[in-house]
């Protein structure tokens, strides 16, 4: 039998990263997930991608430390032996308008959602250059094709995303590296859950908020089926933006 591919999703103990880490179980791979905190929902998600007879295991630490990201690729690497498909998910938001925003809050969203792109992708690629394949996936967001208002910081982090995508897949071709990024609309997850979902539809062409799952998919069809396509920034938003 052929040795099974390995998944990393950072920030997939909950929301979208859970979503992934399950789709790409159910294709068979082994999936390496990683959070900040929540041990119980952590432990739910590895319990319930060991149900579908995958290898499965989490990792507790925090993003934005960049020493923490390349011990926790290394033992990563250690326990499942190569990593083909790399989701940078994990993310976090402290809105407020400019006027009033802390430099505090500027510097934990951008170290949780873009320097720890650039930290956990750092180690990962190594091994996908040895590899002679990979697949990297950054999550991004509308935000950071649009900008948003209160959003400053977050905007700022996720368009660094689709600048770090597009650089690094000219990179990284040559060594059959392809990155992407994805950015969600409005989907629903505990980031989102304080939001007028309602409102909110009525701007959105397909009429709903996104789910997880959608996004999911989206990942699986990066990593499985979208062998031609690297640079790319796939809108993932209901019709958002077009
Ligand atoms: P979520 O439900 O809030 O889940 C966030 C995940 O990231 C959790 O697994 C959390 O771990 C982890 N995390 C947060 N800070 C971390 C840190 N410092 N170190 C390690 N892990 C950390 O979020 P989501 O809605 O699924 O969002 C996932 C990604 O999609 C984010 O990058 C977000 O910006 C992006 N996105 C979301 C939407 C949306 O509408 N939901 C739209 C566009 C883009 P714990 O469970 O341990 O806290």
């Amino acid at each position: 039998m052929a040795e099974n591919k390995v998944a990393l999703i950072t920030g997939a103990s909950r929301g979208i990263g859970r979503a992934c880490a399950l789709e790409l179980a159910r294709s068979g791979y082994d999936v390496a997930i990683t959070y900040a905190g929540n041990d119980e929902a952590a432990n739910k998600t590895v319990e319930d991608l060991k149900a579908l007879n995958i290898k499965a295991k989490a990792y507790k630490f925090d993003v934005s430390n960049k020493d923490a990201c390349e011990k926790a690729a290394g033992e990563i690497l250690a326990e499942f032996g190569k990593i083909d498909v790399l989701v940078n998910n994990a993310g976090i938001t402290r809105d407020g308008l400019f006027m009033r925003m802390s430099a505090d809050n500027w510097e934990a969203v951008i170290n949780t959602n873009l320097n720890s792109a650039f930290y956990m992708t750092n180690p990962v690629i190594k091994t996908m250059i040895k590899q002679r394949s990979g697949c990297i996936v950054n999550m991004s967001s509308i935000a950071g094709r649009m900008g948003n208002a209160g959003q400053a910081n977050y905007s700022s982090a996720k368009a660094g995303l689709i600048g770090f995508t597009k650089a690094l897949a000219k990179e990284l071709g040559s060594r059959n590296i392809r990155v992407n990024a994805i950015a969600p609309g409005f989907i629903q997850t505990d980031m989102t859950k304080g939001l007028d979902a309602e409102k909110i539809t009525e701007h959105i062409p397909l009429r709903r908020l996104g789910q997880p799952e959608d996004i999911a998919k989206t990942v699986k069809f990066l990593a499985e089926d979208a062998t031609y396509i690297t640079g790319q920034v796939i809108g993932v938003d209901g019709g958002l933006v077009i």
